[in-house]
Parts: structure tokens; sequence; C-alpha cells
């Protein structure tokens, strides 16, 4: 079957099929089979939930793009996204799509000239992309109309709500028309969301796309148990390890990002740092730098890495552990996109592991514990490209245009044995690459308790009337964490003491933690005994 039928199906007109076939779509994605019809068949307002990379710019880029008449005589449509680099992408995909339909579609963003902005539309705009703070700016200065927009668009909303755009968003709605239709995509539905969709969306109805897990199957999800001080030693390994590498190697803080990728490039590695305080200029100078593989590490904070598209990425590396599941998500959304395989790798340090134990289970994740590479193994497969390369030029070089190279190793062989050449060709070009003492050690991390359990304090005792009972009640009541699950109460004067699984722990440890009364949460890590 042509290939295009299952676009065609959707109720896709020949224009932008022309425009699908040139892109080299080659089947719609499920969240666009979905919804795409949907689009097209009802006037409701809708909700797209699938995981990041699954193609949602077109799937309410397209129907947008052919509902919308040709008259350039007011802004149809408005999408609002998080970030400039998004605002850009979404633009330019929808640009890609609408073949020859003379829809107007322009990015709106923070940093580029208002006055050239305001130009554009005064010509005549139909599709309006843009982010929260600059459309906001236009509306204030009445150089924007939302008033008779037919659709309104919240993408990535998720992202918007984590950069703290609510208020911005609720600005702009209260400025357009209650006839349009809203339609909001995110890859992740946190309560705030929903909250939002109640709020302004009539009838709304959630289309997802079921994921088992929340993440992506194709990609391959490894941690590797490690000391704090052996993760850069750690990250080289796997970086040596992998020929092709290409990959995102995410860090907590601006500093450590900064530590990181200074580290990686005196040890001679193509990396860049990319975090908050890099300039715009720079950021972008770094980002084509990484496109173009000139670079083939990035090394970045969360928010630095939001909205880069890349889609063929090979690794994803969590040098420090991500805040919270759902960031987690977003992290290896960036690798195992657009149908190719990627790799996550995440460097759990033994105080970390309760964390990484939470994250799986809400992230749905399979993490499959890895061993670090072994320096031998590095060694051999840095022998194994070396002979590729050899190869590969051997078979490709044209020795009639090297008239010197032909000659020069003519005389070579007469001098010395072919043995001997090679080796030291060999010891000149790669010499470094086997010196097994620029790896240094990595320590076994100290097996702590992994009996699946923690031992948690709870600043509530006797003196408050605390038994036994009552603390399991309590901590049911707050966290939903079973009775069953609890272990060895011990109630005493002031204070008491619960043993629970480790899933368990981080759900009770982060619900006390952002429900504090007092300076400290009421219930923490018990100290470790010292025996
Ligand atoms: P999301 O918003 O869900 O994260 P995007 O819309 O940014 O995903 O799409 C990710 C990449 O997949 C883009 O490069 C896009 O061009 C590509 N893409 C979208 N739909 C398809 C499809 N049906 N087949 C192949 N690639 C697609
Ligand atoms: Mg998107």
């Amino acid at each position: 079957m042509n290939t295009l039928e299952k676009f065609r199906e959707l109720g896709i007109s020949e224009n932008i099929l022309t425009s699908i076939k040139k892109k080299g779509f080659e089947a719609p994605s499920p969240i666009q089979a979905k919804i795409i019809p949907e689009i097209f068949n009802s006037t409701d307002d809708l909700i797209g939930q699938a995981q990041t990379g699954t193609g949602k710019t077109a799937a309410f880029g397209i129907p947008i793009i052919q509902l919308l008449s040709e008259e350039r005589n007011k802004v149809k449509a408005l999408i609002l996204t998080p970030t400039r680099e998004l605002c850009l992408q979404v633009a330019e995909e929808l640009n890609t799509l609408k073949g020859k339909k003379k829809t107007k579609i322009i990015p709106v963003y923070g940093g580029q000239s208002i006055d050239l902005q305001i130009r554009r539309l005064q010509e005549g705009v139909d599709i309006v992309v843009g982010t929260p703070g600059r459309i906001i700016d236009h509306l204030k200065r009445k150089t924007l109309n939302l008033s008779h927009i037919e659709f309104l668009v919240l993408d990535e909303a998720d992202e918007m709500l984590n950069m703290g755009f609510i208020e911005d968003i609720e600005y702009i709605l209260k400025n357009t028309n209650s006839t349009k239709r809203t339609l909001l995509f995110s890859a992740t539905m946190p309560k705030e969301i929903k909250q939002i969709a109640q709020k302004y969306m009539k009838n709304q109805r959630v289309v997802a796309v079921e994921n088992k897990t929340l993440t992506t199957d194709l990609t391959d999800q490894i941690y590797f148990e490690v000391n704090e001080d052996d993760k850069f030693e750690a990250l080289c390994r796997i970086r040596d390890i992998v020929p092709d590498f290409y990959g995102i190697v995410f860090c907590r803080t601006k500093v450590d990002v900064d530590n990181v990728a200074n580290k990686l490039i005196d040890r001679g590695y193509s990396a860049e740092a990319l975090h908050g305080d890099i300039s715009q200029y720079q950021r972008e100078r770094i980002l084509k730098k990484f496109k173009n593989k000139q670079i083939n590490i990035l090394v970045a904070t969360d928010v630095a890495a939001r909205g880069i598209d890349i889609s063929d990425l090979t690794h994803v590396i969590n040098y420090s552990l991500p805040q919270d599941p759902e960031s987690y998500v977003h992290r290896i959304g960036r690798t195992g996109r657009a149908g190719k395989e990627g790799t996550a790798i995440t460097f759990v340090t033994p105080d970390e592991y309760r964390r990484l134990v939470y994250i799986m289970r809400i992230a749905k994740a399979k993490i499959k514990k890895g061993d670090l590479p072994k320096v031998e193994d590095i060694i051999e497969t840095k022998k194994a490209k070396i002979i590729e390369e050899i190869k590969a030029t051997a078979e490709t070089v044209d020795y009639e245009k090297n008239r010197h190279i032909d000659e020069l190793s003519k005389e070579l062989l007469g001098q010395l044995t072919p043995e001997q050449i090679v080796k030291a060709l060999l010891s000149m070009n790669y010499g470094d690459e086997f010196d097994e003492s620029s790896y240094s050690e990595i320590r076994d991390t100290k097996s702590v308790n992994r009996k699946g359990k923690a031992r948690l304090f709870v600043s509530m005792g006797k003196e408050n009337n605390a038994t036994p009972k009552s603390l399991a009640d309590f901590i049911y009541e707050k966290t939903g964490v079973e009775q069953r699950l609890l272990r060895e109460i011990k109630v005493f004067d002031k204070f008491s003491f619960v043993t629970v699984p480790y899933e368990e722990a981080e759900v009770i440890l982060t619900y006390f933690k952002k429900n504090k009364r007092g300076k400290r949460p009421m219930v923490e890590i018990a100290k470790e005994k010292k025996n």
C-alpha cells in the first residue's frame, strides 16, 4: 500500500500530503492517527498527551493549516510554546507542512526585534507561534489582536508550567475570544495541567497515547553505581567505548556543567557546556556546532537543554540524577527519537539508590544495572576502530591524486621493513590512545544496606500521643502507604522509628519534604547506626 494512504485516511488534503511526502514521513505516529481526525470531525477542545518526540507538532499543525481559510485578514491561530527554540521549531515545522497554501506563519519570541515583529504582524499573519512573554508584550501594545482566533494551542504545556508561565498563559487566555477551540499538548499530565484544562477548556476530551511506560521503548535504560568522585572517569570510559558517541550529559547545576565540560575538554574530547549563564549568541553557536557534530558531547542543565530538537543522539547521560521522574522522562526522551535507538545512562551514588527506585516506579521505567566498561575493553574497542579506519582509507584513497604519498611509501619500503613502518606510523598516530594509565581506577561502591528497606525517623512520639497504630494511620492518611508495609515501628518519648521498603520510603520522604510544618520535615531518613 502506498505509504501516504494512512495519512490520506485521516482526512488530510492532497496539498499537505505532498508536503508530508517531501518530509519523508511514512506513517502517522499514534498521536497523529488519533488526534488529526478528532480535530477535523469534532468541535471539542482536546488534550493530546504523548511522550516527547512523537510528532505532536504535526498532529495539531496539519489540521489547523488545512482548516484555516487563506484570506489574510486576521490572526486565526495562536500557538504558545515555552521557549524560543521550540517557537522557532514549531514555526519551521508548520512552514514545511503548509505546501502550496498561502498561510502566513511567523514565530514571535523574546529576543527578536519587536519592531520587526510589529511590521510583520501589520502585514497580516494567519498563525502566530509565540512565547508567552513576547505575546503579552504585543497584547499590551495592541499590536496583536487575538479576539478572532479559531485555534489556540498550548504546546508542551508541562514545560510551560515548569517554567512558571501559568499566570502569563491565563493573561493571554483572557485576551482571546470565547468561540475559539483550545488544544493542549503535553508529554506528561500533572494535576496543575488538568486544573488549567478544567478552568479554560470546554467539553475537553483527553486523547492520550497509552504508554505502558512513560519512556520510549527504543531507549535502552541502564544505571551505573558509582561514587561521586568516580563519575567523571566513568563518563570518559563510556565515551571511549562508543566510537560514534553523540550525546547530552545532564548535570544538576551550572557549576557541575562547567566542571564536567572543562575536564572533558582538558582530556581532549570535543565538548561544550550549555547553561543559563551562557549568552543567547553563544548558545546558538554551541547548538549549531552540536547539530553539525563538530562537538559530540554537550554538557547541560535541564533548563538549558529544554527545547533542543536533536533527534539522533546515541546517548543521554544523567551525570546527576534528575530532580523528579518527569524530568527523567524528559531527559531520556531526547534519545530514541524518530525510530532510532538510543541509550540512556544514569549515574547513581549509593546514597541516591532510593531515589532511583522511586523514579523507576513513578516513570514506570525499567532501568537495568550495568557494569562500567573495563579499560581492557575500551582498548579493544579502540583497536577495532583503528583497523576499521585504516581499512576504509586503504580502500578509498586515490593514489593517483596523492602522488607524493605513493612515492614516499616506495621510498620508505626501500629503507625499512613493512612491519617497522606500520609500527612507527601507528605509534605516531595512536600512541597516546593505549596509555592505560590515563584511566584512573574506579572504586567499587560501598555496598550499603541494600536489603530493600529504609529506616525512617519520625519527629513524633509518646509525648504527642503517638502509638504504633496511630503512627501507621497517620502515614497512610498522608501518603497512601499502607500499614502492612510498615515494619518495626518503635515509639519513643519525643520521636519514633519505622522501617519501610525503599520505594515507599521515597514516597513518604517526598511527601514530608514538600509539606514541612517547621524548618525540618517531620519524617527523615534515620541516621545510620555505626556498628
Ligand atoms: P513532540 O512535539 O511530540 O516532542 P515533534 O513534533 O517535535 O515531537 O516531532 C519530533 C520529530 O519527529 C520531528 O523531527 C518531526 O518532523 C518528526 N515527525 C513527526 N511526525 C512524524 C511521522 N509521522 N513520521 C516520521 N517523523 C515524524
Ligand atoms: Mg512538541
